[in-house]
């Protein structure tokens, strides 16, 4: 049963599609507006933790995304120089019994996939595809809808344009980090990546991730490392072929050599500048609220912006339908999202670690017992949303 005027979603990326399904699972009405003519992913890989999950759970998307992902048994730390492994928090299984909801890492085309038919299928949301809405005035949306909107959601990612229309709004800064993406067929893995598990591999300045992406037989491969500023890095993208490579070697060179001979070997990787957003206003009156990485991008060092797009879907659509104020959204979501930055910026210092610091970090990760670490994400893995 509809309940009443529509809202505008703009952006149909995790955060927007996922919104659009938690308001009409609300039986509230949703227009997602998406710039992109036809919606495409970059070939990437993704991790969905439990808290994450729990939601796509309600929203009845499990069992398909259970036919597309694999879940690993553990995520273990690495060192990058010695392989040897430091530390191993339980998956798997114990995920589902300790979180009581999966963890899952699948390529982003089959979440978004699995959104979109979900999203097709529901005769509460509708798609526009190929409308820039730059103009979060109720009634431009008006215009093409032809009716307005009760409510205007920015889910058009870290470069958000809505955010501009936010008074004392956050801004997109570089982090002085940057991303290097692969995919790695299994056959031209190296020994030491494991395809049931989620591999963080740490060295001193840099680390680097691996899991598998079951449906392709492939592992999808992060390097974080630090970088030149966004107008030198985005100059980059097309970089003549040695110097990327030579500069991705140089940031390894005191890693082992079966990861060297991995990153001299793989295909070019694709170069993602990472931005953060910065803390700001999230909404304006009652007319119009960001979510996901327009609100919040974060740095990948606890892999939670997708997951943490996921929860404002969900906790939007409750507030919304609750008749409470968006303030009282924000003031929610931010506690939150506050913690899970600092646990990423925690994670930064400790995968960056030289020197003592690093001797510290893995004498003392290495006394600590499985069951014990996994409590340490009890708080961010099993977080019940309002519903
Ligand atoms: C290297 C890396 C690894 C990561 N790994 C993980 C991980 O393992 N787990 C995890 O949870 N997160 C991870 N993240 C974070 C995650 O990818 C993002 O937080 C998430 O994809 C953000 O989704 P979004 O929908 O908010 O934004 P986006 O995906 O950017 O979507 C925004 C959409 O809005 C559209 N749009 C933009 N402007 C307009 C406009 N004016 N009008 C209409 N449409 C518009 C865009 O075309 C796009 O479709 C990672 C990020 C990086 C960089």
């Amino acid at each position: 049963m509809s309940r009443g005027e529509p809202v505008a979603i703009v952006g149909a990326g995790i955060a927007g599609l996922t919104a659009a399904l938690c308001f009409a699972r609300k039986g509230i009405p949703a227009e997602i507006f998406e710039q992109a003519a036809v919606l495409s992913e970059a070939g990437a890989g993704l991790q969905l933790s439990p808290n994450a999950t729990r939601i796509l759970t309600r929203l009845g998307l499990l069992p398909r995304l259970e036919q597309v992902w694999s879940e690993p048994e553990a995520i273990n730390l690495v060192s990058g120089t010695s392989l040897r492994t430091i530390a191993s928090v339980p998956s798997g299984p114990f995920a589902r019994d300790r979180w009581k909801a999966p963890y899952g890492v699948l390529h982003r085309a089959d979440l978004q996939k699995n959104l979109l038919d979900a999203v097709d299928a529901n005769p509460l949301c509708r798609l526009h595809l190929g409308i820039q809405t730059d103009d979060p005035a109720r009634d431009s949306i008006a215009r093409i809808l032809s009716k307005r909107p009760r409510l205007v959601v920015g889910a058009d990612g870290v470069w958000s344009k809505i955010r501009n229309r936010i008074e004392g709004a956050g801004k997109a800064t570089f982090s002085g980090n940057v991303a290097r993406r692969l995919t790695l067929g299994e056959a031209d893995a190296p020994a030491v990546f494991d395809s049931m598990k989620v591999t963080a591999f740490l060295g001193g300045g840099s680390h680097l991730v691996a899991y598998p992406l079951p449906k392709t037989r492939s592992f999808n491969v992060v390097a974080i490392t630090g970088g030149r500023n966004p107008s030198e890095a985005l100059e980059d993208r097309t970089p003549p072929q040695e110097d990327a490579r030579q500069r991705l070697l140089d940031a390894f060179s005191s890693w082992h050599p079966q990861i060297i001979d991995m990153l001299r070997d793989a295909a070019e990787p694709t170069i993602w500048p990472l931005h953060e957003v910065s803390d700001g206003a999230w909404y304006q009156g009652e007319e119009v609220v960001l979510i996901g990485d327009a609100a919040h991008a974060m740095m990948p060092f606890a892999a939670q912006g997708a997951a943490m797009a996921i929860e404002d879907a969900f906790e939007l659509a409750s507030f919304v339908a609750d008749g409470r104020p968006l303030a009282a959204f924000a003031d929610h979501r931010k506690s939150r999202v506050a913690r899970v930055r600092s646990r990423g910026a925690f994670n930064r210092f400790a995968y960056h670690a030289r020197g003592p610091v690093r001797i510290g970090r893995d004498l003392v990760l290495s006394l600590r017992r499985p069951e014990s670490l996994a409590a340490d994400f009890d708080w961010l893995y099993g977080y019940e949303p309002r519903d």
